[in-house]
Parts: C-alpha cells; sequence; structure tokens
C-alpha cells in the first residue's frame, strides 16, 4: 500500500467555538479558538518542531519555560515535538484582544488517517496475536496528559468506560469504518458530537487493564480489527517492538 506524508494543515477561521469537554468542571475550548482556558490558564495549544522555536513563542507570550513543562507535565526536552499548551500573561492577552485576534483551527485536508498521537516514534505492541489472543490494535506509549486527536473526522458513537478498554472513545467514520482510542485519562467529547480529523479528543492515560500510559488504538472496517499501520502516513523513524502475528 502506498502511503505518503500528505497532510497539508491549513488555517481556518471559524465563527463559533464548540466546547469540547471538562476539566475539573471547567469548559475546554479545544481547536476551535485561539485563545482557550485549560486548567486555569489562558492560552494556545501549539506545536513546535524544536526547542528554539517553542521557546521564542513562549517569551513572546509573557511566559517561561518552568510554566509551561508544569501545566502540562513535560520536562523542558519534549516541548518540541508535541501538543502543548502555552499560557498567556495578562497583558499579552490583553494585546491580543484588541488586534481582535480570534478562532482560529487546524484541520487537515488530507483523505488519510492521520496518527492519532503526532510525535509517535513508538509502537509497543502491534496488531496481531499475543499468547493466544488477539491484539486488536496497536499500542502507543506516551506520557500521560499528551493529546490524542481523531485520526479521522467523524461521529462519537461511545465514550466512557470500557471494562479492560478503560477510558474509550470510539469514532464512526465513512464507509463502514470505525476508530478506537482508549486507557484515556480525561476523555474531551461526548457521544453525539461530530469531530474534525486533528481534533483533540482525550489525554493519555492508563486506565482498565493497562500497565503504564499508553494508547491503544484501533481502526475497524465492519467491525474487523485491521492494521493501523497500513493506514497512517509512514513514519521512518518508527520502532515497532511487537508486531504480532496475524495467523
Ligand atoms: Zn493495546
Amino acid at each position: 500500500m502506498m502511503k505518503k506524508l500528505n497532510c497539508i494543515f491549513v488555517i481556518l477561521f471559524i465563527l463559533t467555538a464548540v466546547p469540547a469537554g471538562l476539566i475539573g468542571g471547567e469548559t475546554v475550548l479545544l481547536d476551535t479558538e485561539h485563545i482557550q482556558r485549560y486548567r486555569g490558564n489562558t492560552g494556545k495549544w501549539m506545536h513546535f518542531s524544536s526547542y528554539g522555536q517553542a521557546s521564542a513563542f513562549i517569551h513572546k507570550c509573557g511566559t517561561d519555560i518552568n510554566t509551561v513543562c508544569r501545566i502540562n507535565n513535560v520536562s523542558s526536552r519534549n516541548i518540541s515535538g508535541s501538543y502543548i499548551f502555552i499560557p498567556f500573561s495578562n497583558s499579552y492577552v490583553a494585546e491580543l484582544r484588541k488586534k481582535h485576534i480570534d478562532f482560529v483551527s487546524m484541520i487537515s485536508t488530507s483523505d488519510q488517517f492521520i496518527w492519532p498521537i503526532s510525535n509517535t516514534e513508538l509502537i509497543t505492541s502491534g496488531l496481531g496475536r499475543r499468547w493466544g489472543k488477539l491484539h486488536p490494535g496497536v499500542d502507543i506509549p506516551s506520557s500521560r496528559g499528551t493529546i490524542i486527536r481523531a485520526s479521522m473526522e467523524g461521529k462519537v458513537i461511545f465514550c466512557g468506560f470500557a471494562g479492560g478498554y478503560g477510558r474509550m472513545i470510539t469514532l464512526e467514520h465513512r464507509n463502514g469504518y470505525i476508530s478506537k482510542y482508549a486507557h484515556n485519562s480525561v476523555l474531551l467529547v461526548k457521544k453525539g458530537d461530530y469531530v474534525q480529523k486533528g481534533q483533540v479528543l482525550a489525554l493519555v492515560g492508563s486506565t482498565g487493564h493497562s500497565t503504564g500510559n499508553h494508547l491503544h488504538f484501533e481502526i475497524r472496517c465492519e467491525n474487523i480489527p485491521l492494521n493501523p499501520l497500513d493506514f497512517l502516513p509512514e513514519k521512518s523513524n518508527l520502532e515497532i517492538r511487537h508486531p504480532g502475528r496475524l495467523y
């Protein structure tokens, strides 16, 4: 199967903000609003490709690296390469409001599924048989609180606790496809929501039958588990520890 990294990210201006979920009783606006509230802070979800880029932006927002690391529960080495929340200082917020900068969202225009965790480099367990049982997806280890994104646009058909899967979200896509995101610590959407590809769904955790923080990710068609690696953009640096036997 030919796979190409052809995800083109575009900035779209969206006129309404959609409440995506609750953290500690506070409404979290994800992906649709430029200035958002997260864990008691006002700021923006950002993705940086280098430490220097992150550090310059953090400085511009009137905050500091230590605060960013604390809010996102990451070390300073990990502030590039994944989505993190950058809190803005009060004066920076006031500056932006004066300029009427609002309502920005990032949506992929590609037809493909995208990686639910953008900086994935390791799969600890692939699709296949292990100890006589089918492991119906891939396990992506990641630190607790890492953002999980919708791999494809769709409708939330399950959002809640599902036994061994822990806190789980199931999305229904076109042509009989569904995707599942399991073991989450926090769920940020609700049943019946329509989500865009790339929209934040949940945060990584270790709920249900799990031995550490990771995302268990499945793609099924007509409820048959398929190998997500056949659908996701190829990654040259991806390490797969236990690929799993298919027969
Ligand atoms: Zn798994």
